[in-house]
């Protein structure tokens, strides 16, 4: 059972941001052209970009949701979900509004597709955040709930706050997000699940207004690239992405790609904002989705989203004990501190506590 906690802060005043990442267009000196994500919104006066949150002021871009939250609340880290780095911990996780994607089936939808006007939101400066994980004992502070590579430079901001206070900082996030936002923001983050939600550019383009190839260039990028700890998460929609071919394509890749190691998470879809005709993902289909994902070789598959006993724990690669057991959000972790199997001391890949 999930044990989220909502806080009650009060408001505090909100200075404007200047937006970092963009440029003004070479043939209109007031369109601000966005360059965090491969939207690449061109923003006249007056007017946001895709995501709602980026807004051209007198063709000046600024981020007027920046400390701006929505969402605030303590969450276990397999929520996120991460399985593999502390396991067991808790997480201070913070979001706000809007998306750079559109995607039909969004479960997060009020909030990154409704229009929430910045005014409405409280305002908490990354200092303040950092502080205020110290003072609830939480080890760790996760950018979720939206899109996080949408408010970048806050994020960025109050993850290197949360760095100097010694905790250890957590996105979870689209994968949209490229150039030197895309290097400043991996360079703040110890952990990262990005979803990769569907191997066909046609279900980006059709579902979520975006494209796989970017996608699949932040994962590459992210694992091969950075020290931060990936997983990753496939949701599965019945009819949409569902067929064994598709998920051998991106098992196969996701193997060649990003290694055996990474983690990656099968999570089951229940209809919900304007996907409404498809059903709900039964459980056989993650379990199918699973061998497939070991027979391409990946060590670590998980199912999420539905009960049951099978597709949550971690058994060891080598000798097949079962390393970190999870019922719900109850999780038993035996892995060492060094990272090794108790019972044959073979390596488990993450990181966990020393
Ligand atoms: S971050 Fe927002 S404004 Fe910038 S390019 Fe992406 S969708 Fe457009």
């Amino acid at each position: 059972m999930s044990y989220s906690y909502t806080f009650n802060i009060p408001d505090l005043p909100d200075p404007p941001k200047p937006a970092r990442y963009w440029s003004h267009s070479h043939d209109d000196a007031q369109t601000a052209v966005c360059e965090i994500c491969p939207q690449h919104c061109r923003i006249k006066p007056g007017k946001a970009g895709r995501c709602r949150v980026r807004v051209n002021e007198i063709g000046t871009l600024t981020t007027p949701y920046y400390g701006k939250y929505t969402s605030l609340a303590i969450d276990p880290i397999e929520k996120k979900p991460l399985y593999h780095f502390y396991p067991a911990s808790q997480i201070l996780s913070v979001g706000t509004a809007g998306c750079n994607l559109t995607c039909t089936f969004c479960q997060n939808w009020q909030i990154s597709q409704g229009a929430i006007p910045a005014a409405n939101l409280s305002f908490m400066g990354p200092a303040r955040l950092a502080d205020l994980a110290v003072g609830r004992q939480m080890p760790a502070v996760a950018f979720t709930y939206n899109e996080p590579s949408i408010w970048a430079e806050y994020v960025i901001d109050a993850a290197r706050e949360c760095r100097k206070r010694g905790l250890r900082t957590v996105a979870v996030t689209n994968g949209l997000i490229e150039g030197k936002a895309r290097e400043d923001f991996y360079a703040v983050m110890d952990a990262v699940n990005i979803d990769l939600k569907a191997f066909t550019d046609e279900f980006y383009r059709n579902l979520c207004g975006g494209s796989l190839e970017a996608v699949k260039e932040t994962l590459r990028y992210a694992v091969n690239e950075t020290d931060v700890w990936v997983e990753v998460t496939n949701l599965i929609i019945p009819g949409r992405n569902d067929s064994d071919g598709e998920i051998a394509g991106m098992t196969d890749w996701f193997a060649e790609t990003l290694g055996t190691e990474t983690p990656l998470h099968f999570s089951a879809f229940f209809p919900t904002y304007k996907l409404t005709d498809a059903p709900r993902t039964p459980a056989e289909t993650l379990y199918r989705a699973m061998e497939i994902a070991q027979k391409s070789g990946l060590r670590y598959v998980y199912a999420g989203n539905i009960g049951g006993t099978r597709g949550h724990s971690t058994f060891c690669p080598a000798c097949g004990e079962e390393v970190i057991s999870r019922q719900g959000y109850t999780t038993r972790c035996q892995v060492t501190g060094e990272g090794k199997c108790p019972k044959c001391g073979a390596s488990i890949a993450g990181r966990y506590s020393r």
